[in-house]
């Protein structure tokens, strides 16, 4: 017997029919994304910078301040000395970062117009899109141009295409693990200084895939716009000394992990704290290695960043990334009766320490 086939009508009619729900699947995936992109985007007329900045407050001589302004990136100011980290204010949508371009939202920050009059460090903790894309427009437009940049090597061949004002400090050579020194790098009147150490950038995908890996071995000729060519090159922690003018002794002493790489990766060799304790410790929300950074690093104050769902634009709600995560955190801070030193702020939250 023979066996049935299809006639050349039904073959026509299948293939039809298989297109059809192709074409039907694809516009319902787009319309999705399309109410996806819309659920994270407001139009600019209603943006306004008070849903953002909350607790602004005067500071006192001696006091330390900071401000965070979401993922990595912080405002550390003491005595009218700041630092800054990871430039990226910025929040390109999911879709943008997987699919689109990735692009700095002047709109945004000029309405933010966030104060970086006294920066004199900025410290870029790895290379990758949500840790460094705004730097050319702050670098241009807020950052004082006598200021240092600190990244690597691959921070700084991204950077080339727009000639930064600022020194970029490259510090591949300069940096020191747990075990072992780096070299300080200073600011313009030794008042301040930062040492570099390796750190550890996770997975982010299920926890093994890793998005933008490696490194740029040249400098580019433009900017790049997909997300996945701001490549990761060094992942860096910093230990940052506000000095005291006269003496040179220090004053104040932060910690600054924006990516939560296992400890003791990441972390400062134990004899550099015993010549000075942590005053504030910044570390990335994780439920593991943000107390194992703890337990190593035995900080006064600890402040818990990039917990937040940064595809969101800045001006919404504000939602975590996993609000499990944060419940364990915030169980296992009560556990350790740690709640009064630790904090995680919002997205323009201002600290006083
Ligand atoms: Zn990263």
């Amino acid at each position: 017997m023979g066996t049935l086939k299809p006639t050349e009508q039904q073959k026509g009619y299948g293939a039809s029919l298989i297109n059809y729900k192709l074409i039907v699947g694809f516009c319902s995936l787009l319309w999705c994304c399309f109410i996806w992109a819309c659920s994270n985007t407001i139009p600019f007329q209603t943006l306004d910078a008070s849903t953002f900045y909350k607790g602004l407050k005067p500071v006192a001589e001696n006091e330390l301040s900071i401000q965070y302004f979401g993922i990595g990136s912080v405002l550390i100011s003491y005595n009218g000395k700041a630092v800054f980290t990871d430039p990226c204010f910025s929040t390109p949508s999911l879709q943008e970062v997987a699919f689109g371009k990735v692009t700095t939202d002047t709109a945004l920050i000029n309405l933010l117009n966030p104060p970086l009059q006294e920066v004199e460090l900025t410290l870029i903790g790895h290379a990758h899109y949500d840790h460094l894309l705004d730097l050319p427009y702050l670098a241009s437009q807020f950052l004082p141009a006598e200021g240092k940049i600190v990244g690597c090597q691959t921070a700084e061949h991204l950077m080339t295409p727009v000639s930064l004002p600022q020194q970029f400090v490259v510090a591949n050579q300069l940096k020191g693990d747990y075990h072992n020194r780096g070299t300080w790098i200073f600011n313009r009147d030794s008042t301040l200084r930062v040492m570099v150490f390796t750190g550890h950038h996770p997975p982010q995908i299920a926890r093994i895939i890793k998005f933008g890996m490696g490194k740029i071995k040249q400098p580019l000729d433009e900017i790049p716009e997909k997300a996945n060519k701001w490549k990761e090159g060094e992942t860096y922690t910093f230990l940052v000394d506000f000095l005291h003018s006269e003496n040179q002794e220090i004053d104040k002493r932060v910690f600054i992990q924006t990516s939560s790489g296992k400890p003791p990766r990441g972390m400062v060799p134990v004899d550099i704290l015993t010549e000075k304790a942590i005053d504030v410790a910044i570390v990335p929300a994780n439920v593991h290695r943000t107390f194992a950074a703890i337990n190593w690093l035995k900080a006064d104050h600890y402040v818990i960043v990039h917990w937040e769902n940064f595809f969101r634009h800045k001006l919404l709600k504000t939602k975590p990334f996993s609000q499990r995560s944060i419940n364990k955190i915030n169980a296992k801070l009560t556990e350790l009766n740690l709640e009064e030193q630790v904090s995680i702020p919002l997205p323009g939250e201002f600290l006083v320490f």
